[in-house]
């Protein structure tokens, strides 16, 4: 980036190239937009990264993000379903095609699909459990991906589960195997959602 020769600005660059679906080109055209917009775009846009630096954390029962200054969702009323999902943009496909109103619990990853130290801590497993039990819920949906690991971390659930008698049902296999929750199109995933089945422990 000999070409910009300005300290600031190919820094700038080289963080906006990270995001997701930007590469150094488009990183450059969006910089050169917010410097030709200092008042309307990079002055609303500073202020609107410091609040979010600031002020929206991750829950720590619930995975979802919430904002420092307010209780989370989770903690509001009492609900009998609970969406698992393996992240935030999983969750929030599944709100925009509509076919779920309930509850959700980000759990923040799978687990490794290999048998191994992992023992799914970091990953908030314990607290789907408590949350299941604390609010009598009635039925937990599993939907992770149809991958290895989604399936291992599901398994992994449902075993953590057992004691609860909860109800646990997985999203059938209008998930492509290998698939991801992020990338379904709103018919496989409404399909997925409708045939859900109950987890049966071997
Ligand atoms: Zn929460």
């Amino acid at each position: 980036m000999a070409e910009i020769n300005v300290k600031e600005i190919e820094s700038l660059i080289k963080i906006i190239s990270r995001l997701p679906g930007l590469g150094p080109k488009s990183a450059k055209r969006i910089v050169l937009k917010l410097i030709n917009n200092r008042e309307e775009l990079i002055k609303p846009l500073t202020n609107a990264l410091a609040q979010v630096y600031k002020n929206v954390t991750r829950c720590k029962i619930c995975g979802n993000l919430k904002s420092v200054n307010s209780n989370c969702i989770c903690s509001s009323k009492k609900y009998d379903q609970i969406c698992v999902v393996e992240n935030i943009a999983d969750m929030w496909v599944i709100e925009s095609a509509g076919i779920y109103k309930g509850h959700y619990h980000i759990l923040g990853g799978t687990l490794p699909s290999f048998e191994g130290k992992n023992t799914g801590n970091e990953l908030l497993i314990e607290s789907l459990v408590n949350r299941v039990k604390k609010n009598s819920v009635k039925e937990v949906i599993l939907a992770t991906s149809a991958s290895i690991e989604g399936e291992t971390t599901s398994h992994y659930i449902s075993d953590s589960l057992k004691d609860t008698k909860v109800k646990i049902t997985r999203l059938a296999k209008g998930v492509p195997v290998g698939g991801e929750i992020e990338f379904l199109d709103d018919g496989t995933l409404f399909s997925a959602f409708k045939n859900r089945a109950p987890v049966v422990s071997d």
